[in-house]
C-alpha cells in the first residue's frame, strides 16, 4: 500500500477530499499530509445551498501522532459567497470550526486532561498551555450546549470558598445512585446565587425535586422555599455539615481549656487538636493509648467530645420518631453542659430541627457531598490554586459536570 492510500484510509477521507502527498520531515520530527479536493460544488455551512468555490485559504491541523512524528494535515479550505449568508468557509470533515486540531486529536487531549493537571497534559501532548486550555474550554461549551433539561430528584447545594479573600461560589450537584454531577455554579453565596439556578429550571424540573441537601444557611433556605413547590419538607440539613459544626465546637472548647491549663503549667492538651476530631472508632492505633488517657481525665474537652460522639449516633436512627426522641435527649444533655460552643450548636440544631429530621425521610447520604467537596479540593490543588474564577468554574464542569465533552466523529 502506498503512503498516500495509507493516510487516505487512516484519515477516513471520502470524496471530494483526498490525500495528495505525504512528506516526512525528519528534522522537524513531522509528517505532513497534504489534503486536496476534487472539483465540485460546495455547500454554504449556514443554508447548505451548493455553489461554486469563491476563494480558499491554506490551513494546518495537528492530528494524532504517527509513531514519534507529529502529524500535520495541510489543506486549502474553500470558501463560498452565499447570496444570503455572505462569505463562508466550508466545513472540513476532520476538524471543528476555528480549531487547529483534528477531532481525534481533541478527543485524545480531553482524555489526557481528564487524568492529568493541565501542565502535565500539555507536556505529554506537546501543545502549549493556551492550546490545551482552548481545547478544554471548547469541550465544556460543547458539553453544556448538549445538556437537555432532565428531572433531578436529589440535589445538594454547597458553597465553596476560594481562599483568603473568601470569594465564594455556589455549587449545585445532582446525586444519583451511580454518580454525583455538578449542574450549576453561581457567583457568591447569596440568595440570588441560588435563585438563578431555580429560575433556569422548567416547571416540570422544579416539581420533580424531591430533596435538597444544604447547610443551615438562610439565603439558600429562602431561595429554595421561594422556588421549589413543597420545599419545607424537602430541605435536608445533612450530617456532613452538622457534624462539622460539632467538631468546630469541640475544638473551641479545647482551645480555651488548653489556654487555661497552660497558664497553670499543665500541658496535657498540647498537640491534641487532631485527636478530638477522630470518631470513636477511627482513632489511629499509634494515638489510641494517649487518647484513652486524655479522654478519661475530667476535662471539658472530653465532655464536649462525648457530646459530639453521641450526636454522631443520632444519624444512625432508623425512623423519624426515634430520631426525634434521640435528639431531644441529646439536646437536654448538651444544653446543660455549661460549654458555650456546644450549647450554641445544640440551639442552632433545635431551631432547624424540622429540616434536620427530613434526613430520615429522604436519606440523602453523606458520601456524595463529602466526595464532591474532596474532588473540588483536589482540583484546586491540581491547578495550584485558581487565580481566575471563570477558569475554576469551567474546570468544575469539565471534571465534575458529567458532560459529553467530545467533538462528534
Ligand atoms: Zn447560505
Amino acid at each position: 500500500m502506498k503512503d498516500i492510500q495509507l493516510y487516505q484510509q487512516i484519515l477516513g477521507l471520502v470524496e471530494p477530499w483526498r490525500v495528495e502527498s505525504v512528506t516526512l520531515k525528519p528534522k522537524e520530527q513531522e509528517i505532513e499530509v497534504r489534503v486536496g479536493f476534487a472539483d465540485t460544488l460546495w455547500g454554504c455551512p449556514q443554508c447548505q445551498k451548493r455553489m461554486q468555490i469563491h476563494d480558499y485559504e491554506e490551513r494546518r491541523w495537528r492530528h494524532l501522532d504517527s509513531c514519534q512524528f507529529q502529524t500535520i494535515i495541510v489543506s486549502r479550505v474553500p470558501s463560498v459567497r452565499c447570496p444570503e449568508h455572505g462569505s463562508q468557509t466550508v466545513a472540513v470533515p476532520w476538524a471543528e470550526k476555528y480549531t487547529r486540531f483534528t477531532r481525534l486529536f481533541e478527543r485524545l487531549a480531553i482524555d489526557v486532561m481528564l487524568e492529568c493537571s493541565i501542565t502535565g497534559a500539555c507536556e505529554l501532548l506537546r501543545i502549549s498551555w493556551d492550546e490545551g486550555d482552548g481545547i478544554k474550554q471548547r469541550a465544556v461549551k460543547r458539553g453544556l450546549a448538549r445538556k437537555s433539561p432532565a428531572v433531578m430528584p436529589h440535589l445538594c447545594v454547597d458553597e465553596k470558598g476560594m481562599g483568603p479573600g473568601q470569594n465564594y461560589l455556589t455549587i449545585v450537584a445532582q446525586v444519583t445512585d451511580e454518580r454525583t454531577t455538578v449542574e450549576y455554579v453561581g457567583e457568591e453565596r447569596e440568595r440570588e446565587s441560588l435563585d438563578a439556578f431555580w429560575e433556569g429550571l422548567t416547571a416540570e424540573q422544579l416539581a420533580g425535586v424531591e430533596a435538597v441537601a444544604m447547610d443551615m444557611w438562610e439565603p439558600y433556605v429562602q431561595s429554595t422555599l421561594a422556588h421549589v413547590p413543597g420545599a419545607a419538607g424537602k430541605i435536608v440539613h445533612d450530617p456532613f455539615h452538622l457534624v462539622k459544626y460539632m467538631n468546630e465546637a469541640v475544638n473551641e472548647v479545647r482551645k480555651s481549656e488548653h489556654r487555661r491549663l497552660q497558664a497553670q503549667g499543665d500541658d496535657i492538651l498540647k498537640n491534641t487538636r487532631q485527636l478530638w476530631l477522630y470518631g470513636m472508632e477511627r482513632v489511629p492505633a499509634q494515638h489510641a493509648q494517649r487518647f484513652e488517657t486524655v479522654k478519661e481525665l475530667n476535662l471539658q474537652t472530653s465532655r464536649a467530645w462525648m457530646i459530639k460522639e453521641v450526636f454522631r449516633g443520632f444519624w444512625l436512627c432508623d425512623q423519624v420518631k426515634e430520631a426525634e426522641r434521640y435528639f431531644q435527649k441529646w439536646y437536654r444533655w448538651a444544653i446543660r453542659s455549661r460549654l458555650q460552643p456546644v450549647k450554641k450548636v445544640a440551639r442552632m440544631c433545635q431551631t432547624h430541627l424540622g429540616n434536620i429530621l427530613t434526613f430520615f425521610v429522604h436519606r440523602l447520604t453523606n458520601g456524595p457531598i463529602e466526595g464532591l467537596n474532596n474532588k473540588i479540593q483536589g482540583l484546586i490543588k491540581k491547578a495550584f490554586g485558581y487565580r481566575n474564577k471563570k477558569r475554576f468554574k469551567a474546570d468544575i464542569f469539565f471534571h465534575l459536570g458529567g458532560l459529553d465533552l467530545y467533538p462528534i466523529q
